[in-house]
Parts: C-alpha cells; sequence; structure tokens
C-alpha cells in the first residue's frame, strides 16, 4: 500500500527511530539535492509564489468576514456589504486558482527531481564495480531507487512548500488574532498543546504501524518468491520448499499490521474533530462573554471563529511533518551515500592502444589479489601467446574463476599487473576492454527476449543471416530450427525453457559475433547428454579459432583441447604443461585426474 503525498503520505517513510536534527543531514546530500533541484527553480520559485498566494487568501478571508459584519451590517451599508461580498468570492476564486498552480507546479517540480534522480542513481549503480555488487543486494538498491527517491522528492518539493505555508499561516493567524483580542488569543491557543501532544502521539504510532505494514509486504514478497523459485528444487526433492502453512502466516502477520493502521487511521478524524472542537468551544465561551460584556464585536467573534479552524490544519501537519523530514533525511543520506562511492574500477584518462591495434596476447606478472583482506590469488605469473588456448584446472576453490575475473577487469589485483599486448589493463578503455575480451559464464544469463536478440546482444548491428550463420558454427542452430518459433522463440523466464546445455550453445553463438580477441569460457560442470557435449566440442573449437582462449576446464574432453594446461591450487599455480608432461610428475594433477577425469579418459 502506498499513499503518496498528504497525510498519509507523511507517516510513510524508512524505518528509523533515532531522533532526527537538521545538523545531522549530510551536507553533501544536500548539496546534492540542491542540484536538482536547481534546474527547476523558476517553477520553484512560481509554486512558491503561487503558496504565498493561497496563505495570504486565505488569512484575508476570515478579516472580510468580521468587516462585513462590523462596518458594513452594523452600519447598514448594503453596498460596501455587496462590495465585501465580492471581494470575498474574488479573494476565494485566486485562492482556488493559486491552490491549483502551488499543487500543479510542485507536484512537477518533485517528479522531476525522482525522474532525474532516479535516472542517475540507476546509471551510477550501473557503473559500480563488481566489487560494490558483491557487497549490495539487489533489494537494497531498489529501495534506495524507489523508496528514498519518493521521500527525498516529497521533501523537496511539496513538502517544503507546506511546511512555508503551515509556518506563514500559524504566525499570521496568530498576529492577526492579537491585534483583536490578545486574552482571547490566549485562551485560543490553549488547546495548541493538546493538539500537538495528541496529533505527534498518533503520527508516531501510524509510522510505525506503517513500518510493519512494509515489512510485513515485503516478507509475504520474499515469501511468494522463495516459494515459486524454490518450488523446482523443493518438487525435485519431494519436498515443499515453502509451506502453506509458513505462507499463511506471513499473510496474517500482513493482515494484522493492515488491520492496526486501518484502527489508527480510524482514530485521526475523530482525533482531529475533538481537538478542533475544544479550540472552537473555548473562543465561543470566552469570546461570547467578551461579546456581551461589550469587550469585542460579534465581527471579531466570528472572525475568531474561522481563524480558530483555520489554525488546526497547518497545526496538524507540522506536528507530522517532523516525522516526514526524519524519512527524508535518512533517505538523503543514503542517497548520498550511494552516490558518493566511486567505482573501485577507474577509467583511464589516457587510454592506451598498442601501435597496430590489440593481438590478444596476455600476461599476468606477480598478481596477489584478495576479495577482502584475505589472499585468493598469491603470486601469479602467467604468459599466454596470441592464438593460445589454455585451460586451467584445479580443486573448487583454488581460484580459477577468480583470475578469470581480473582478466575482464571486474577487480584490479592488489599486487603485480595483468596486461594484453603489454598493455596494463587499467590503461585501456573500459570500450576497448569489452570489445577485447568476452568472457561465457558457467549460469548463462539470456535475457527475456528472443533468441535472435539473445545471440546478437554483443552486436546489436548484425545482420539475421550473420546471426543464423554464428549459431550454425556454435552448433545452435539445428535445435533453434525445432523450436516453435525458431529464432524468434521468446526464452522464457532467465531461460528456463532451455537445456544447461543448450544455453551454452547459444552463449557461444553470441561470442562468436562478438568476435574478441580473447575469450575466457567457464566450462558448465553440470552433465549433459553424450550428443550435446559432442556439440559442445565442436563448437568450442569453432570459437577457440584465431583468438587466445583460456578455460576454466571441468572435462577431459576440453583439456585434450588445450595447448597447455595450468595448474591451479590454493591461489598459486603449481604447474603447466601437457596432460602427458603433468601426469608424469604434476603430484596435484595427478590427484585431480584420477577423481575426475580417470573414468572419462578410459570410456
Ligand atoms: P574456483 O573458481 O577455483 O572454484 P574461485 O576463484 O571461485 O575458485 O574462489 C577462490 C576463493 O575466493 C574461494 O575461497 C572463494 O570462497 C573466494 N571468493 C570467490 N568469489 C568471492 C567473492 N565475490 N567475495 C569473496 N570471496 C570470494
Amino acid at each position: 500500500m502506498t499513499i503518496r503525498g498528504g497525510f498519509m503520505g507523511r507517516l510513510q517513510g524508512g524505518g528509523e527511530t533515532a531522533p532526527f536534527r537538521f545538523s545531522d543531514i549530510n551536507r553533501e546530500a544536500l548539496a546534492i539535492l540542491w542540484r536538482y533541484l536547481r534546474v527547476h527553480r523558476s517553477r520553484l520559485l512560481l509554486a512558491t509564489l503561487a503558496t504565498l498566494v493561497v496563505t495570504a487568501t486565505s488569512l484575508s478571508m476570515p478579516y472580510m468576514m468580521k468587516v462585513a459584519v462590523d462596518t458594513m451590517i452594523a452600519q447598514g451599508d448594503l453596498r460596501g456589504l455587496t462590495l465585501v461580498a465580492l471581494l470575498y468570492l474574488a479573494a476565494n476564486g485566486v485562492y482556488w486558482v493559486a491552490v491549483y498552480w502551488q499543487g500543479y507546479l510542485s507536484s512537477w517540480v518533485g517528479q522531476h527531481v525522482v525522474y532525474d534522480l532516479r535516472r542517475d542513481l540507476f546509471d551510477h549503480v550501473l557503473q559500480q564495480s563488481v566489487a560494490f555488487h558483491d557487497r549490495e543486494r539487489v533489494g537494497g538498491i531498489m529501495s534506495r531507487l524507489t523508496n528514498d527517491v519518493n521521500a527525498v522528492a516529497e521533501i523537496a518539493s511539496s513538502g517544503s512548500l507546506a511546511l512555508v505555508s503551515d509556518l506563514i499561516s500559524l504566525i499570521g493567524i496568530i498576529v492577526i488574532m492579537a491585534t483583536f483580542n490578545g486574552r482571547l488569543t490566549l485562551v485560543a491557543m490553549a488547546s495548541i498543546p493538546v493538539v500537538m501532544v495528541s496529533m505527534g502521539y498518533l503520527g508516531k504510532q501510524m509510522r510505525r504501524t506503517y513500518r510493519d505494514v512494509q515489512q510485513a509486504l515485503s516478507d509475504v514478497n520474499i515469501g511468494v518468491e522463495q516459494g515459486v523459485a524454490g518450488m523446482r528444487v523443493a518438487q525435485s526433492l519431494s519436498r515443499e520448499s515453502f509451506t502453506v502453512e509458513q505462507f499463511q502466516d506471513l499473510s496474517l502477520r500482513n493482515m494484522k499490521a493492515n488491520l492496526r493502521a486501518g484502527l489508527l487511521f480510524a482514530a485521526v478524524f475523530p482525533t482531529m474533530t475533538i481537538t478542533n472542537m475544544l479550540g472552537v468551544a473555548l473562543v465561543l465561551g470566552y469570546g461570547g462573554t467578551l461579546v456581551a460584556n461589550g469587550a469585542i464585536t460579534v465581527g471579531v467573534l466570528l472572525a475568531f471563529l474561522s481563524y480558530v479552524y483555520r489554525f488546526f490544519g497547518p497545526l496538524r501537519e507540522l506536528s507530522l511533518v517532523y516525522n516526514t523530514f526524519q524519512a527524508a533525511a535518512a533517505s538523503l543520506d543514503r542517497i548520498g551515500d550511494y552516490l558518493a562511492t566511486e567505482s573501485e574500477i577507474v577509467e583511464p584518462a589516457r587510454p592506451e592502444r598498442p601501435g597496430g591495434g590489440f593481438r590478444g596476447s596476455l600476461a599476468l606478472h606477480a598478481v596477489s589479489f584478495g576479495y577482502d583482506h584475505t589472499l585468493v590469488l598469491e603470486d601469479i605469473d602467467l604468459d599466454v601467446a596470441v592464438g593460445e588456448t589454455i585451460a586451467l584446472v584445479g580443486p573448487t576453490g583454488a581460484g580459477k574463476s577468480t583470475l578469470a575475473k581480473l582478466l575482464t577487469r571486474l577487480y584490479d589485483p592488489q599486487a603485480g599487473v595483468v596486461t594484453i599486448d603489454a598493455v596494463d589493463l587499467r590503461q585501456i578503455a573500459s570500450a576497448d576492454l569489452r570489445s577485447l575480451v568476452t568472457s561465457v559464464s558457467q549460469d548463462v544469463f539470456l535475457f527475456a527476449d528472443t533468441i535472435r536478440e539473445n545471440i546478437r546482444y554483443g552486436n546489436p548491428e548484425v545482420s539475421d543471416t550473420e546471426v543464423v550463420a554464428a549459431a550454425k558454427r556454435a552448433q545452435a542452430h539445428v535445435f533453434i530450427q525445432k523450436l516453435p518459433r525458431g529464432y524468434d522463440s521468446q526464452v522464457g523466464e532467465l531461460g528456463a525453457m532451455l537445456s544447461g546445455g543448450q544455453k551454452q550453445l547459444v552463449a557461444f553463438a553470441r561470442a562468436l559475433l562478438a568476435d574478441p580477441k580473447v575469450l575466457i569460457l567457464d566450462e558448465a560442470t553440470a552433465n549433459v547428454d553424450a550428443y550435446t557435449e559432442s556439440l559442445i566440442q565442436k563448437a568450442m573449437t569453432e570459437i577457440r579459432r584465431d583468438r587466445t582462449t583460456i578455460i576454466i576446464a571441468h572435462r577431459f574432453s576440453t583439456l585434450r583441447q588445450a595447448d597447455r594446461i595450468v595448474v591451479v591450487d590454493g591461489g598459486r599455480i603449481v604447474g603447466e604443461g601437457t596432460h602427458t608432461d603433468l601426469i608424469r610428475d604434476n603430484a596435484i594433477y595427478q590427484r585431480l585426474y584420477r577423481r575426475e577425469w580417470a573414468t572419462e579418459d578410459s570410456a
């Protein structure tokens, strides 16, 4: 349940309980906000103007009432009375036009800030290094881009304008009332603490309840996701991933939280009315005596009553606005933190390119790397010639994938240097690097689009004929043709309708079209049938042709294709050579061979 703007909107927001102080707001975050607002400053100025007009006309109406009663009616000046009535009408007209523009302009600015901020944040998130995405969870990124941006935009436009208008109204009303009668003003003010305290309390309760509502809703969503996503695994193990009871429990919690919110919301209107009436009753009672004593006129009493009515709206808003600002400040902080995160992968200021263009020789010199403080790769030295095929082998967790990630510059090494054609990867423009090195991972990611578009993905300009040619070379053409709609078949959610082997073949076709100088291939560990296996091997021979290839190998047939096998263990290179060399004198390789491939080899 989302409520934008207004009374209920102000009750929602982040989940912070720490007291809010303006000094807590990150200055940089405020500067960021200003950068987004500044672009729309003329509209913001107009909105402020409209707000001032709204406030001024609103304050003038009770005063006109007083003039009408005390001056015109009392003196029987009917012409004057008509004039005041017309003026009142005109003031009302101006008021409503200004209300319209204030509303329109402030949401215009607010929505544009949301739009710009969200676009830039998304851009920023996409530019972050893989290390950032290792740290941050998708849910966190989503909530930054939705809840936080909304909370900030609300404050940035309509929230601040409402604050301005509320403050001016309150001060204006007090000043005008005080000029009429000081004591009656004090009596009228007596209900302020009651309103502030009761609304402040209700507001706090509601915020807490809404937090519960949102949490419960998010739990229900997670429940749905877990239940549906885990279904396949669960069914194959013939048990239920997420029981109906568990889900009902979450649903029940969601319902209870919503009921509590409903109950509180139902209490708001009566509380407001009761406190309003308290003020009105006080003014009527004491003011009435004053009129009877001749201390004030009937017109003043009327104006007072009208002002007291107008007083409670802004008062109520101000007692709630604290909560909104608290939420917005926290959101602004979180957004600021995000925008301040620089990608660890820095684009070179002056990118380098070898004279004759890149050819694809690779080298790692004294490379050490760790994701955090523990080293995962230590002192790696490796040279790969142009066109050579290297198979990386080693036990799970040895560091093979990490080594491959350094070659695509998903991470920079902590020590040593990775080069292509003797140029440090850190000096290669990221666009160059992307076309130079392609990596095909084990779990192929296919977009929710047609097979054709998925193959074309690396190189959008290629023709349909080239797509088919690439699919043929990648041994994918035969199975694609058998699909109900051929190349136009939609890939199901996350490629669900293709087998693991078929997805690999599609990825190979995609890599062929991208035509990189260096190919990094993480061979799927999953078992495939003999036929698919033969297709994969054939496709691999095709895609390795004329390029440097690094394969994280899991199959013996792949090792046979490699020019050189590199054995990795515990983050170090512990052996290099052909199968014959290694089986003869590398103990780690011998062990691997016995465990993984001996049966395959003899078969
Ligand atoms: P391999 O590919 O040989 O199985 P990896 O390169 O995947 O090995 O992993 C090497 C080590 O680095 C393992 O101990 C693994 O737990 C750790 N590791 C891998 N990826 C990350 C990551 N994103 N963050 C932290 N540690 C990681």
